[in-house]
């Protein structure tokens, strides 16, 4: 993510964050609301977080995910299998991209669709490819790296998610898009635009021509170990109550931990192009480091993003609030 400041630019991969930027103010819940003011959620399946975990390490085990190579096109092809598996419909959309380093590659954005017909629907997306180089790291940084986190953990959930959701159908429309080439981005700050090409182009192209969805939730680095999801701005400013709604899930379920009401820059990352060129409110959860120059962790784009720094705990407490939402969403638009 490519992260600025209006001071500085800091060197980093796919997001840009203005640190001092002012956005919407987002007030803490009180935690003494009397329960009645909690969001009656509806009952949903089991989220397996073993199954979830089950899922990155399967991607892991292909090799880090790098467009052009045998292991992107391995693993391509068992992302889309396994949502053939639970999905009504699966698309790949392929189209020849150029990285900001001038790399031709073949992108393939992997989309899996519930409920084709259905008007009111969700959009859940992650990227799934791996930053080309560990530029972070000291240590060996034009090599690949695993992408257990930066990767690997969104689509693991959403994975699970498609499972569960093959399991119990919801009556909604849900749209599963894995965006491609997020991540070989230039981390100097000097290209604009440079990361987030599978979205570029999805946003631009969607799957379906005039596609609409009553909003999206973008999942990035929603597997790390202890990790925080803070407020960022482009999501609160694109969806204040999707934001508002999420957070006190989580913290109903007992993810306060985790969903923390701190506000953080806003990121460019696949929301941004989104928001953008469909029009489609979208939050983005993404951890959130405050210790870290880069407010993400400290593995980021390093060698250490491996599948020891994921941890199932985080993949459930994300999984099972995104899984509550989605079927709380369902039973109020069976309600009239
Ligand atoms: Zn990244």
């Amino acid at each position: 993510m490519q992260l600025k400041t209006i001071n500085a630019y800091l060197i980093t991969s796919v997001c840009v964050i203005l640190l001092d930027a002012c956005g919407p103010s987002v007030p803490k819940p009180d935690p003494d609301l009397p329960t009645d003011t909690k969001i009656q959620l509806a009952a949903y399946p089991t989220f397996s977080a073993d199954s979830a975990f089950q899922y990155v390490a399967k991607q892991v085990a292909f090799g880090p995910r790098v467009p052009n190579t045998p292991e992107h096109a391995r693993c391509a092809a068992f992302l889309r299998n396994e949502l053939a598996r639970f999905c009504d419909t699966v698309i790949v959309q392929t189209a020849p991209d150029t990285t900001y380093d001038g790399t031709r590659i073949t992108m393939k954005n992997i989309i899996g669709v519930f409920n084709p017909q259905a008007k009111n629907r969700i959009l859940l997306c992650a990227h799934w490819d791996t930053r080309p180089f560990a530029d972070q790291d000291p240590n060996r940084p034009r090599e690949r790296f695993d992408g257990a986190n930066d990767g690997g953990s969104g689509v693991g959930v959403l994975l699970e998610m498609s499972r569960i959701m093959h399991s119990r159908k919801p009556g909604i429309g849900i749209d599963i898009v894995f965006f491609d080439a997020e991540d070989w981005g230039d981390a100097s700050g000097k290209v604009d635009h440079s990361y987030c090409l599978g979205s570029q182009y999805w946003s631009k192209n969607p799957h379906v021509p005039g596609y609409k969805a009553m909003y999206g939730i973008l999942l990035d680095m929603v597997g790390g170990k202890d990790a925080l999801f803070g407020l960022e701005m482009n999501s609160v400013s694109s969806a204040r109550e999707l934001v508002m709604q999420l957070w006190g899930i989580a913290g109903q379920l007992g993810y306060g931990k985790h969903f923390v009401y701190a506000e953080r820059g806003p990121i460019t990352d696949d929301h941004v192009y989104v928001i953008h060129n469909l029009q489609i409110p979208m939050v983005d959860i993404i951890q959130y480091d405050p210790e870290n120059r880069h407010q993400f962790a400290d593995y980021w784009h390093t060698h250490n993003d491996n599948l020891e720094s994921v941890a199932p705990a985080t993949l459930k407490a994300v999984g099972e609030t995104l899984a509550a939402h989605i079927y709380t969403e369902d039973a109020r638009w069976k309600t009239p």
